[in-house]
């Protein structure tokens, strides 16, 4: 198949099979393209179409988001994981506004100087929101290509992705690019899936992979690796008046930014804490340990329960950084998916 060809089956089937109604594609800004981009990195349509409308709504435009600040981005994307996309999205949004008078550059080469923007989401942007020329490789076309052309190998590995980026250049449109792309990403999202519905896809004939018997050989799969488990203490501090203290992390690293509760790393440091803070408690309670998995360890946390005694602990509260949690009247702050679940659980036992 020539890349003429490749692309008009490609585009052919979008035109009548392809998804048109998901809420980025109404009104696409390169704005739009770039939110939902991000928000799709690791996370299926699904999960992301309420995310994508919440965060619209209440950051329209790039000017709105970089005036925001950091601590709403971070609420509006709790539950969505990966909170480094938050963040380069917020940083992101100030270097356009002030380096680019909020208008986001068309050039592969700008756009990757901003904060989170890789090639392929470079390329979404230029294809799909300027309709320019540009190649796309996001976790369901690097499926697609390496099915297409039995590109051995994981794509994680520079050298086998160096060989889709140079398929996907190849069969890259200079027409029609907008749908070019979006058809691309159907086709890994809807079709060519873990599991490929081969019969009725539109480069069937020319697959390499079915020519093979074997689609589910490709993309090569990750090197197997234990994952190592990591061990930490969560203080889940109330007040009898039922608000829980959290601290926010360092703006840099592992739920950088986020709210979370006080850490230790053995009970020790628990005691310790607790003298140093202060703390009266009216009753402790150490609570089932639980996993979080991050894609490259697990974190094994075990919470505390600590009621204080009385209101007055007024040592505890002393900085910017924490901050008591009153569920009936909660500030907009990032929260990681294991304390957001451990405040539901926390309000429930009140
Ligand atoms: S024929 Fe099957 S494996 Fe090949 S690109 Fe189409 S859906 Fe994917």
């Amino acid at each position: 198949m020539t890349p003429q060809q490749f692309q008009h089956s490609i585009l052919t089937w979008y035109d009548q099979k392809g998804r048109k109604n998901l809420p980025w594609q109404q009104d696409i800004t390169p704005y739009s393209v770039w939110v939902s981009e991000i928000m799709l990195q690791q996370t299926q349509v699904s999960t992301v179409i309420p995310f994508y409308q919440r965060f619209m709504q209440r950051f329209p435009d790039v000017e709105t988001l970089a005036r925001a600040p950091l601590d709403e981005v971070l609420h509006l994307w709790t539950g969505l994981g990966y909170y480094a996309r938050a963040r380069n999205l917020h940083r992101s949004a100030q270097c356009i506004a002030q380096d680019h008078e909020s208008l986001f550059p068309n050039d592969l080469t700008a756009l990757m100087t901003l904060p989170g923007i890789g090639r392929s989401t470079a390329g979404a942007i230029r294809s799909i929101a300027f309709n320019q020329p540009a190649a796309i490789l996001d976790g369901n076309v690097k499926r697609v290509l390496a099915r297409y052309a039995a590109i051995d190998g994981w794509p994680g590995k520079s050298e086998t992705l160096k060989k889709l980026w140079a398929i996907a250049e190849q069969l890259a449109p200079k027409e029609r690019t907008a749908q070019y792309s979006q058809a691309l990403m159907d086709l890994g999202a809807t079709l060519c899936t873990p599991n490929p519905n081969c019969p009725t896809c539109p480069i069937a004939g020319a697959c390499r992979a079915l020519a093979q018997d074997n689609p589910h050989a490709y993309p090569g799969k990750k090197p197997k690796k234990n994952n190592p488990v990591r061990h930490t203490y969560f203080l889940v501090i109330s007040k009898p008046t039922g608000e829980l203290l959290l601290q926010k992390n360092p703006p840099e690293g592992l739920w950088g930014g986020l709210w979370i509760f006080p850490q230790c790393d053995d009970m020790n440091a628990v005691e310790t804490f607790c003298e140093r803070h202060g703390i009266c408690t009216a009753s402790r309670q150490v609570l089932p340990q639980r996993r979080h998995t991050f894609s490259h360890f697990h974190l094994d946390y075990q919470p505390i329960r600590i009621a204080l005694k009385t209101d007055t602990n007024h040592a505890i509260y002393t900085s910017n950084d924490r901050y008591w949690y009153n569920h009936q009247s909660p500030r907009p702050l990032g929260m990681p998916a294991p304390v957001v679940e451990l405040i539901k659980a926390a309000t429930r036992a009140l």
